[in-house]
């Protein structure tokens, strides 16, 4: 039997947003927060911060991203070119690759 549970998104693994006000925007897994179901995407959803001046910066407006719930992120799978669900496969050597459920393409080089 296939394990889904252990197919979980990566650093630099390119995600697209399924729901929300990011919705269908792409990006690439910059961060996987402690907790595991909380991913930062570069460049997207991002929020603008006021930061007050302090000794050592001007302080102002700063661009940071925040973290999207793991439920609202697909992976994208190169070949199909679009969010997908993923399984895992098992190479002869034991080598545990997740495939695109799609199209069978590994996602894991
Ligand atoms: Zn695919």
């Amino acid at each position: 039997m296939a394990k889904y549970e252990s197919c979980r998104i990566k650093k630099g693994d390119t995600v697209i947003v399924l729901a929300g006000k990011n919705r269908d925007k792409q990006g690439k897994v910059i961060r996987v927060l402690n907790k595991k179901d909380r991913i930062l995407v570069e460049r997207v959803n991002i929020v603008k911060k006021h930061q007050k001046p302090t000794q050592t910066s001007q302080g102002g407006i700063v661009e940071k991203e925040s973290s999207i719930h793991t439920s609202n992120l697909a992976i994208v799978c190169p070949k199909c070119n679009k969010g997908v669900r993923t399984g895992i496969k098992f190479h002869d050597d034991g080598k545990k690759v997740r495939v695109c459920r799609r199209c069978g393409e590994e996602l894991d080089r």
